[in-house]
């Protein structure tokens, strides 16, 4: 890669399938096929919310991201407005949709109530025929034509069968053009604010909103999601993703918690930054955990709010300190900020914040400088031998921002302790302070 190759490189975001669906038609067996993964489907318990919901896809070169609604399970029968009204809040995050139908069984109301939100929702949809286990079953495939959705893809999500051609069929139904377009470069930063209910996202979200002038973006030819809303902070724009998630409540009984997570997922994938909002008044709890996980794992810069801070007092502080240290410790690297966005308390400081952990995401060092610094720790602390060999980092190149993602050309394996050690530095040299950094090791024997 050439030094202009990497000062280029963009943050695209891929777009993202939603496959939907009514319970049993195939819908993770599907993902699961499309994903390439041969394990079995991991069945959920009905109401138990499913940890991830979307992943990372690959056809043909292109990523995309794919969200499995297959997760939730509707525990009374015939609620075809509940799976019709759970599909749309997938249908609505998604740039494309799979619909799924069971062509051994055919069509159903349930099937009906989805086809209808498919149609106002003008999204591009493919429709899997699903368990064409064989050519007799091709057939009941070509009946669901009458669904008026186009071309039904006879497949086999168990079998693999047809699946080639309905991923071919997916992909061009994708937008062509990159979702982060030339024209969005520079444009406002995209920010997420997400955390567990009633920790105050709404709240935070109208302290921000309200006291500023809300921005109406009506440039021609720039396509803003109405699920997002553009703020004034402080003389800077920024794109508050799915605003309309944070302001409008889902009230879906079954499945509620299911979709918040799906929700969520969608908007950390969306965004540059993230702010995780967890309730300084109560103890941390898993589910925050999961979410800042979620945040590191997409390598999205974060903020940590800690909010509700009117409501805690010195004991409690202190216990939240012994939470930070014990259980927030992963997440040391993240940029934090104590508010209460109910008062507006310090809510003045996230900006800042927000864009210190924006621009350590972005940074690039020359391969010139991180040498010289990696030849430095590389001389005073040495890995250790092990088996008579010393194994070394021999140099190290930044391949990316936003994450910073560095690949380290190595002779022998090196620890993990080691690379901790070694991401530990540089974030001490070139302050890293609010984004995720990655390494990645070559080695050569
Ligand atoms: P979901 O509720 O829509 O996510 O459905 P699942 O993926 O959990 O599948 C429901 C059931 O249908 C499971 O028993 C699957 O093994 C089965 N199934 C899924 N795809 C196929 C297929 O292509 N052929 C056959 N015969 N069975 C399938
Ligand atoms: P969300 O579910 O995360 O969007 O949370 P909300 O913004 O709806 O807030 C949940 C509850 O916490 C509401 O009753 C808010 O009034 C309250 N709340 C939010 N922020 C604060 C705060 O800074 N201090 C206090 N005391 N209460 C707050």
């Amino acid at each position: 890669m050439t030094a202009d190759e990497v000062g280029t490189a963009t943050h695209e975001i891929p777009p993202v399938v939603a496959v939907v669906g009514r319970p049993n038609v195939g819908k993770s067996t599907l993902v699961n096929r499309i994903l390439g993964r041969r394990e079995a489907v991991v069945q959920d318990v009905p109401g138990v919310t499913r940890d991830r919901v979307s992943y990372d896809a690959l056809w043909n070169g292109r990523q995309f991201v794919v969200v499995d609604t297959g997760g939730w399970a509707s525990d009374a029968t015939g609620m075809a407005a509940q799976i019709a009204g759970q599909a749309e809040i997938a249908i609505e995050l998604a740039d494309a949709v799979v619909f799924v139908v069971d062509a051994t069984v055919g069509v159903m109301d349930e099937d009906e109530a989805v086809v209808r939100v498919l149609r106002r929702s003008q999204k591009p949809v493919v429709l899997a025929a699903n368990k064409v286990d064989d050519p007799r079953t091709e057939a009941e495939a070509a009946k669901m034509w009458n669904l008026g959705l186009g071309e039904p893809y006879a497949v086999s999500a168990l079998h693999g069968r047809g699946s080639g051609d309905l991923l071919d069929a997916i992909l061009e139904s994708l937008p062509t053009a990159p979702k982060e377009t030339d024209e969005e470069v520079g444009g406002p930063r995209r920010v997420a604010i997400v955390g567990k209910p009633n920790v105050g996202k709404s709240s935070l979200l109208n302290t921000l909103a309200g006291r500023q002038r809300v921005v109406v973006d009506n440039a021609a030819g720039t396509t803003v999601d109405p699920v997002d809303e553009l703020v004034e902070v402080n003389g800077t724009v920024y794109r508050f993703i799915d605003t309309a998630g944070i302001r409008r409540r889902v009230k879906e009984a079954t499945g509620h918690e299911y979709y918040a997570s799906l929700r969520t997922h969608g908007a950390i994938e969306r965004a540059e930054v993230c702010v995780v909002v967890i309730d300084a008044s109560e103890p941390v709890t898993e589910q925050d955990l999961r979410i800042l996980t979620s945040v590191e794992e997409a390598g999205r810069a974060l903020l940590i709010a800690f909010n509700k801070w009117d409501l805690t007092d010195e004991e409690r502080r202190r216990y939240l300190t012994r939470e930070i240290e014990r259980d927030l410790v992963q997440f040391a690297w993240s940029s934090r900020v104590n508010i209460s966005a109910g008062t507006g308390r310090h809510v003045d400081r996230l900006q800042p914040a927000i864009d210190e952990a924006l621009g350590n995401w972005e940074k690039r060092i020359s391969t010139g400088k991180l040498n010289a610094f990696l030849g430095r720790i590389v001389a005073a602390h040495p890995h250790p031998v092990r088996g008579g060999k010393q194994p070394r980092i021999l140099f190290g190149t930044q391949a990316q921002a936003g994450p910073p993602t560095f690949i380290l050309f190595t002779s022998g394996q090196i620890e993990a302790g080691y690379l901790r050690f070694v991401e530990r530095r540089l974030r001490e040299e070139f302050d890293f302070t609010g984004t995720p950094v990655h390494l990645q090791v070559r080695a050569r024997e």
